[in-house]
């Protein structure tokens, strides 16, 4: 039996893991945590449970697909809910935007701001499916290991304004900086800075009205344990609390791993959803390749950073909140720059994304009790050198502060527990290079075949998977880098 090793069980991690498994590859699935799902790490606190990362799923279709190609179904494993609104918006001038999947409630809120901008939404729309369609559903689960791949896709972004940033194709469409706001801020979810990252990102508005946005009952971390028991359903094996710290070579192949504890295995193949940097620099610096590719990754422009807070109130969800909520500070477009590297330092004002799960699943909190985390976009180590041990536990405050004003009234004496997740732990829980929460920042001259490949150049049967390869974090990203790295598996090894 052909085998192989995954090094990170994030979900590309397990996404490729499954897919390995159910085409007959004997496959161990590691990672350095006592918990899978990297960030989507599930925090639990006097009976309170934070999912850590990822909570807006779209693309429910995408995850189906890994129960189904194991002959299952993802109903016997996890169950999705849906989410409406799918965000709320709100500034602090008291005004508010939702956001669903119903067709004419978006418009009535959108001409509310500007009646102009109704016909200019509707072109928006069709724009955003063309993107989904060329860029989602042909190249999201494409590897691009040759240029003549990008050659071929060319013609279609050249059309589609890939080489313009989303905010400006926004503004292209609706006038309002509201609703452009509201058009725009989806590419910060795979961190991608709207002023920057390539329009083909727009296609996020219409992956979500077609896909619409869900939440697993028990949330992301039960998501996480249907997979996981799906894997080792398929037999698969889940080692935790592995750190790898080598893998070894033999020419221009690889042949196994070491971890800290000194468990050594031989692999036919191995791939990693670790960081990409960590991988190449560290991993595999015992090979000139390793070496040499872990330098030029560690030059390319890397995904802002997340504070993040988890609290528990001794209270249940205020009625007026929404599943998620995004507050914008004052300021939207000058915020951003001074966050993705203009500034090098922490802002003073910030931007929030609030989860309150409890709307709806209360089981997120014991009885009477709810659970929230709230996150703020923060500079990566390379662009702002701040001492987080002691920064962090001022500014949770000052967000705490910030939330009792505009979102929960009473939060402050209402709080139950509280824990917060720094840069620092994006670096040193999660090994990510200068603890950028997305990897490589997605602008053009970073996607596709300008991203780190699926399979490696040199090493013949070294694969990579998740946020720093193509097609890119989120989601629907790591899931669809998962499926294109299996596809190359496939070829590579003469299996279906
Ligand atoms: C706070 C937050 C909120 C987010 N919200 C959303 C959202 O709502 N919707 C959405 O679609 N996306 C969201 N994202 C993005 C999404 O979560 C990520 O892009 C995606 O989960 C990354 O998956 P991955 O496969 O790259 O692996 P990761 O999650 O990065 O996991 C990699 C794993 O590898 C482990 N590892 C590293 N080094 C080693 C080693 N040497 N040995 C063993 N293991 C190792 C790490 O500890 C980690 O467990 C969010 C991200 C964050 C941080």
């Amino acid at each position: 039996m052909t085998t192989a090793i995954v090094i990170g069980a994030g979900f590309g991690g397990i996404a490729l893991a499954i897919r390995l498994q159910a085409m007959g590859i004997g496959t161990t699935l590691l990672d350095n945590r006592d918990k899978p799902g990297g960030r989507a790490y599930v925090y639990e606190m006097d009976g309170y449970r934070f999912d850590g990362g990822p909570t807006v799923i779209t693309d429910p279709d995408c995850l189906r697909e890994l129960f189904e190609i194991c002959g299952k179904t993802m109903d016997d494993y996890v169950r999705l809910l849906p989410v409406d609104p799918f965000y709320r918006l709100q500034w602090e001038d008291g005004e508010m935007l939702d956001y669903n999947n119903n067709q004419d409630f978006l418009e009535q809120q959108i001409a509310a701001r500007n009646p102009d901008d109704v016909q200019g939404y509707r072109r928006f729309l069709a724009y955003s499916q063309e993107l989904y369609r060329e860029g989602y559903e042909k190249l999201g689960t494409t590897a691009f290991l040759k240029f003549s791949r990008m050659l071929v896709a060319a013609p279609q972004l050249v059309r589609l304004r890939a080489d313009q940033s989303v905010y400006a194709r926004v503004a292209k469409y609706v006038q309002d900086e509201k609703t452009r706001q509201l058009l725009s801020f989806q590419s910060l979810l795979v961190g991608g800075n709207p002023f920057a990252t390539s329009a083909i990102y727009a296609l996020i508005h219409a992956l979500e009205r077609k896909g619409g946005v869900w939440f697993a009952k028990g949330g992301t971390g039960a998501l996480v344990r249907g997979l996981i028991s799906l894997f080792n359903d398929m037999g698969g094996d889940v080692r935790l609390n592995s750190e790898v710290t080598h893998i070894h070579t033999r020419g221009n192949r690889v042949t196994g791993i070491t971890t800290a504890d000194g468990w050594i295995r031989d692999a036919d193949l191995i791939a990693s959803n670790a960081d990409i940097v960590n991988t190449y620099s560290r991993l595999l610096r015992g090979h000139k390749r390793g070496r040499n590719y872990g330098k030029v990754l560690a030059k390319k422009r890397y995904s802002m950073s997340l504070f993040v807070v988890y609290f528990g109130l001794d209270m249940r969800t205020p009625q007026h909140l929404k599943h998620h909520t995004i507050l914008f500070g004052p300021r939207y477009g000058e915020l951003i720059a001074e966050i993705f590297g203009k500034g090098g330092r922490l802002p003073d004002d910030f931007s929030l994304y609030l989860h309150a799960p409890c709307v709806t699943d209360p089981s997120m909190a014991p009885e009477g009790k709810s659970s929230y985390y709230v996150l703020a976009p923060v500079p990566h180590l390379g662009h702002a050198n701040v001492d987080w041990d002691r920064t962090g536990p001022t500014y949770a405050q000052n967000i705490l502060d910030y939330l009792e004003q505009h979102a929960i009234t009473g939060l402050n004496a209402k709080l139950d527990v509280l824990h917060t997740l720094t840069p620092f732990g994006f670096r040193d829980i999660m090994n990510s290079h200068l603890g950028s929460a997305f990897s490589v920042e997605p602008i053009l001259t970073q996607s596709a075949w300008f991203r780190p490949h699926n399979r490696d150049d040199v090493l013949e049967n070294f694969y990579v998977t998740g946020a720093g390869t193509h097609p890119g974090a989120g989601l629907p990203g790591v899931i669809g880098s998962a499926r294109a790295t299996a596809g190359v598996v496939a070829g590579d090894w003469g299996l279906s």
